[in-house]
């Protein structure tokens, strides 16, 4: 099921200041998204953009990935099954993601209606998020 933003509220900063506006087309959303519920299953997992696509304008789409296979590895390798490493594989992953997808849909909302200096906070935010360890 694709994501949907839940409102208009900036993830990264956790308030209304540097929102997209509501009425605006948004070239980004449906297209880019972060799966809504679980991201396992049985002995399945989802990761990369399968389970959280940023638009482009966040650039953090593939450092997601990629971190994703190495917080991966590490939680199978600490956990004494498939399962509670996947549990903790997406505990430890979806907030992170969420928010920078999030962010990112917020950038490009407000891209495409040429507020662009607006969205620089919101950049400076995923940035520094995407600093933190995973
Ligand atoms: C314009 C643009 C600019 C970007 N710039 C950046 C950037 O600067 N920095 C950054 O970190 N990220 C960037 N990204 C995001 C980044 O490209 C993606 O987040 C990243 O490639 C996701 O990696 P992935 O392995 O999850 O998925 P993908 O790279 O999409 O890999 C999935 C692979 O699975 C294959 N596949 C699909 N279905 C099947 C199937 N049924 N069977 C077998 N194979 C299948 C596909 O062909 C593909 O090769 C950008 C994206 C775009 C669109």
């Amino acid at each position: 099921m694709p994501w949907q933003a839940r409102d208009d509220r900036c993830a990264a900063t956790g308030d209304g200041r540097h929102s997209a506006p509501r009425a605006a087309p948004h070239p980004a959303r449906g297209s880019r998204a972060a799966l809504e519920g679980a991201w396992n299953r049985g002995n399945d997992v989802v990761i990369g953009d399968a389970a959280h696509a940023p638009a482009p304008q966040m650039a953090s789409g593939a450092a997601l990935a990629i971190e994703d296979g190495l917080v991966l590895a590490e939680e199978l390798g600490l956990r004494r099954s498939v399962g509670a490493g996947f549990e903790a594989f997406v505990r430890r992953r979806g907030q992170r993601c969420r928010t920078l997808v999030e962010t990112s849909v917020a950038i490009a909302g407000l891209e495409h209606v040429r507020r662009r200096r607006e969205a620089y906070p919101l950049t400076d935010a995923g940035h520094r998020l995407t600093a933190e360890p995973a």
